[in-house]
């Protein structure tokens, strides 16, 4: 460790805000963070958990060196016996045998690396990532009707609009800066109204003008109701449609469905008519409207088609593309957006591609692949599945925590004892999934690498490494290629550095991009390793047309469907959720922890806010079932059990029927705090999401009386 003085920027390694934070004092000894004044998501602010950063460095409980079946071991054994494994694999049972897993906490040079070696080389698509989790019903909808996988605004959006609607987030908590952001534009501008979509009352709640406690899933009753008001109002942009969409009056027709009137809708969603005709009036009325969505949204079985519905809105109104207007997804990880250009999830290929025969032939040839993956492999739901069949032999998970985040959690601990080898790439020795690996290999943490993520608006930031990896830990991009060429590809994986794997993905975005792509970053390759360094936070595209990078898309009316033309999608609204048990499951997240806690219990600070598991109930549901609060309760569901504390929401935030319970703790901290184990593995059919938010529970005090 060096004396030296550090002066650094860098990137904040949790949400999908993706602030700028600027890292100083030694090596031996790193002065507390501050935010980036020049990064243009931040301009100097941070959360409580970027300001706690430098907490989280410490070695405790990093992994440091390979092992094997629990023993330590060098490098050379460990991917001499992965590849082995690998080969053997694919020679006896195919290449759709083996299986990545990766995360949103993968840098984007990581990302590459992992999917060309699987989707190129080895010859499956079966990589997937916790991004599934996340945001895929995000990425369906923007398919299906805008024809790519692309945030059509800017941050600078969210403060520019009259009519901020928040549906399904809690950016107070969640995305804490931009929740900042927004409210002091609220404050600024008074006039600007703000309508909060959302069962929970939570703190997004405080910058609200109107907030509609709706019924769990009743959104897009909601939203179509909303679509025929317009019609009906004559309040639709008929020029924007008839020249810039198509399949209208197929939505309209399928909106019709959804109520007959506010008096139907209110009994449908839960909400007092009176508020309905307000939200609606005001949207009718307001045309700089930015619909801002995230998880409520996405994780739900029917996820793809709430996200189209409100597009559908925007469509409608042609509020899109313009400043202050837009549906404006937001992004759970740090780098789910720089993972999906890539191609991290498993029906994508590298620089936002697919399968098509041109796309695939197009990858193909760019990286002389001798075995290109032919179909998109396996979602994160069927993937773990076929890890439990036994279809899938080998799995490597990167950088995640699956064992706890994905649905049916024992269920994926079971599938890891069917598979013949589990390789776990962590900086952590410790994790409900580390223990269940044969091989471990230890990567570097934030502060220790190099590359690049990419945040909610399309802003390609660097993450830079400022101190010296613990132990044998290494890039997860180093230990990628070093599998690679052990398979015998080393002319094709010859990365010495990031910024190799960074020139080769912005060619990749360019090679043979005949205007029929969004996603160029020509004006990113060919930089040399200063350049690379020294790279300011930019929005792609960055080419000729938009040498500074682009805060907005389709202000030009030119969508990337096969037309062209923006495409209105039909979508059926379904009944609202109901449960045989009366109370149903909701999950999220809190203020200042981080997924499984990994790095953010290890700032006591962190802790002063939430300290333990808990549910939050409805004081008439604990009444009925005789909980009290600050007691201890027992949740269970027909796969498993929690024990956690019981918080009586006197302040009526939860929703009668409803208890929350947040998504971080894991059994490392609490016997029976896994609330993943619970949730069963409905998943939305068409992008793959898991439904996290719903899951029918019952509860009783603990231990029972
Ligand atoms: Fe980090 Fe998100 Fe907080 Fe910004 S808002 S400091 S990216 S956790």
């Amino acid at each position: 460790m060096s004396h030296e003085k550090l002066q650094v920027q860098t990137t904040c390694p949790y949400c999908g805000v993706g602030c700028g934070v600027d890292i100083s004092g030694s090596q031996e000894a790193i002065a507390p963070v501050a935010g980036m004044k020049s990064h243009p998501a931040n301009f100097g602010r941070l959360c409580v958990k970027g300001s706690a950063l430098h907490d989280t460095l410490s070695h405790t409980d990093r992994l440091l060196h390979p092992t094997m079946n629990g023993q330590a071991t060098d490098w050379d054994t460990a991917l001499n016996l992965v590849a082995d494994k690998i080969r053997q694999v694919i020679s006896t049972h195919g290449p759709e045998a083996v299986a990545f897993y990766g995360s949103g906490q993968l840098l984007t040079e990581d990302y590459y690396v992992a999917n060309k070696l699987m989707k190129g080389f080895i010859g499956s698509a079966n990589m997937d990532t916790n991004s599934r989790l996340c945001m895929a019903s995000a990425v369906a909808s923007y398919k299906r009707s805008i024809g790519s996988d692309t945030v059509p605004g800017c941050y600078e959006d969210l403060e520019q609009a009259d009519l901020l609607v928040i549906t399904g987030s809690n950016a107070a908590w969640a995305h804490p800066i931009l929740f900042q952001r927004m409210a002091a534009a609220k404050k600024a501008r008074p006039d600007m109204k703000v309508v909060v979509i959302d069962p929970r009352k939570t703190a997004t709640c405080d910058i609200a003008d109107l907030h509609l406690a709706i019924k769990p899933g009743s959104d897009t009753s909601l939203f179509n109701a909303l679509l025929t008001y317009l019609h009906q109002q004559n309040a639709l942009d008929k020029d924007f449609i008839e020249q810039c969409s198509e399949n209208i009056d197929a939505a309209l027709e399928a909106a019709s469905t959804a109520a007959e009137d506010f008096s139907q809708l209110a009994d449908i969603t839960d909400v007092e008519q009176q508020d309905l005709e307000t939200f609606f009036a005001w949207f009718r009325d307001t045309p700089k409207t930015v619909t801002f969505y995230s998880q409520g949204v996405n994780q739900s079985v029917d996820g793809t088609d709430k996200a189209n519905s409100i597009i559908n809105l925007h469509l409608a109104t042609g509020r899109i593309g313009k400043p202050g207007a837009c549906p404006f997804s937001i992004t759970g990880q740090p780098n789910a957006m720089g993972g999906r250009e890539v191609g991290g999830l498993a029906n994508q290929l590298a620089a936002h591609m697919d399968f098509s025969p041109a796309d695939r032939d197009r990858v193909r040839r760019f990286w002389q692949s001798p075995r290109i993956a032919e179909k998109p492999g396996l979602k994160a739901v069927d993937l773990f599945n076929e890890v439990k069949s036994g279809k899938i032999k080998f799995l490597w998970v990167m950088s995640t925590n699956p064992l706890v985040s994905m649905p049916d959690a024992d269920d994926v601990k079971e599938a890891m004892k069917h598979c013949e080898l589990v390789v776990v790439s962590d900086c952590m020795a410790n994790t409900d999934t580390t223990a269940a690996a044969h091989v471990l290999l230890p990567a570097a943490s934030w502060g220790e690498k190099n590359g690049t993520v990419t945040n909610s608006e399309r802003r390609i930031s660097r993450q830079r490494g400022f101190l010296p990896p613990p132990g044998e830990a290494r890039p997860d991009w180093w230990i990628i290629t070093q599998i690679a060429r052990r398979l015998g590809f080393e002319k094709e994986f010859p990365y010495e550095h990031p910024a190799d794997i960074f020139d080769e993905h912005a060619r990749l975005s360019m090679f043979e991009n005949k205007g029929t792509r969004d996603f160029d970053l020509s004006g990113l390759t060919n930089l040399s390793r200063e350049q690379y360094d020294a790279l300011a936070p930019i929005q792609w595209p960055v080419n000729d047309n938009y040498p500074s990078g682009r805060a907005r898309f389709y202000d030009d009316g030119r969508f990337y469907t096969e037309s062209g033309k923006a495409k209105f999608i039909p979508v059926d609204a379904r009944p609202p959720v109901t449960s045989e048990t009366g109370l149903t499951m909701n999950t999220g997240r809190v203020r200042d922890h981080w997924h499984t806690m990994t790095r953010t219990a290890k700032a006591p600070v962190l802790a002063r806010h939430i300290a333990e598991p808990y549910a939050d109930f409805h004081p008439e549901d604990a009444m009925r079932l005789g909980i009290r609060d600050n007691k201890l309760v027992r949740l269970w569901s027909n796969l498993g059990e929690i024990i956690v504390r019981a918080h009586v929401r006197s302040d009526m935030a939860q929703r009668k029927g409803e208890v929350f319970v947040p998504m971080h703790w894991t059994s490392r901290y609490a016997s029976k705090a896994r609330m993943g184990a619970l949730i069963n593995k409905d998943h939305d059919p068409i992008s793959g999401q898991p439904a996290l938010k719903i899951t029918a529970v019952e509860a009783t005090i603990f231990p029972t009386e």
